[in-house]
């Protein structure tokens, strides 16, 4: 589901939801937090269709398992997790080729691999229509917990990893899941908050505003965007805006925290500041010249 429709669906689970012990962190986050003991688990889940996903004639089985499993390990990372297991769920098409289930768990394994999760069950079924496939992962927090959308504090300042608007350049499955950086991250800096860019930062940062009761203040000439080889009219700042499946992380930490890892760069990306975190539910991007758009849920941003 996209949009509005799946907006109203999550309300309607989370609307359900009785408050659990059991279950510190439920429906609203990149996962949930499931009270373990002495270690939590984090759960979640992500369903790809056919046609509104991929199309197959444009991927191969291989590349549709590995951007399934990614876009969890991907939600892992936005809680600063460590993924450990996976349950995989598939329609095959009527009449498809007796290999697409192995190429699909054989892309599923590989990436899994890379980020040290098994895949420990799976159901398989058959498809009317196109492949469905879905991917539920377990992980579980650091030692310093999971870092929530919910804990961006006003003053702190805005951060990413890489550049935005690269998904139409580098094709959409072929993404990193950020999940070494942000364990580096949480492990180094007091991280206050914390999502994964899937939908594109001008809707994914009302996420973030909304569970921290918070607003902000984003520069538009800061956000670093991929400018080569874009043909299409639109700009390098409307891509990093607009388009999903970026998979970078967006976070928030204390101005002066910000600024040591700017100026260290742990990690295999550039860190960049993109703007601060202010009171009032506000999200405003800014220019070079100071002239302030206010963004809304959802809505398509255009450059001044
Ligand atoms: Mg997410």
């Amino acid at each position: 589901m996209n949009g509005r429709r799946e907006f109203d669906f999550i309300e309607a689970i989370r609307r359900q939801q009785r408050r659990d012990p059991r279950v510190p962190v439920g429906i609203g986050d990149d996962t949930a937090v499931l009270f373990g003991g002495s270690k939590d688990w984090l759960a979640t889940v992500d369903m790809l269709v056919e046609g509104v996903h991929f199309d197959r004639t444009l991927m191969t089985p291989g590349q549709i398992g590995r951007k399934a499993m990614g876009v969890n390990l991907s939600d892992i990372a936005a809680m600063a997790g460590e993924p450990v297991a996976a349950l995989v769920a598939i329609a095959l098409p009527r009449g498809s080729e007796p290999s697409l289930g192995e190429e699909l768990l054989e892309g599923m394994r590989q990436i899994g691999e890379e980020y040290g999760t098994t895949i420990i069950g799976g159901d398989t079924n058959r498809s009317t229509a196109g492949l469905v496939i879905s991917v539920t992962l377990l992980g579980h927090p650091t030692g310093r917990g999971p870092v929530l959308r919910s804990g961006a504090r006003v003053g702190d300042a805005v951060c990413v990893t890489g550049s935005l608007g690269y998904s139409l350049v580098r094709h959409h499955w072929d993404f990193t899941p950020r999940v070494r950086e942000a364990t580096t991250l949480h492990a180094d800096y007091e991280i206050h908050s914390m999502m994964d860019l899937s939908d594109g930062l001008a809707s994914d940062i009302f996420h973030l505003a909304h569970e921290s009761g918070c607003g902000f203040r984003i520069r538009a000439d800061l956000i670093p965007v991929v400018d080569a080889l874009i043909t299409d009219d639109r700009s390098p700042l409307d891509h990093a805006l607009n388009d999903g499946e970026d998979f970078e992380l967006l976070f928030t930490l204390p101005k002066t925290e910000a600024e040591r890892l700017v100026q260290r760069q742990p990690l295999v990306v550039p860190v960049t500041i993109i703007g601060e975190v202010t009171a009032g539910n506000n999200v405003l991007l800014v220019n070079a010249e100071g002239k302030e758009t206010v963004l809304r849920p959802g809505g398509y941003v255009h450059e001044w």
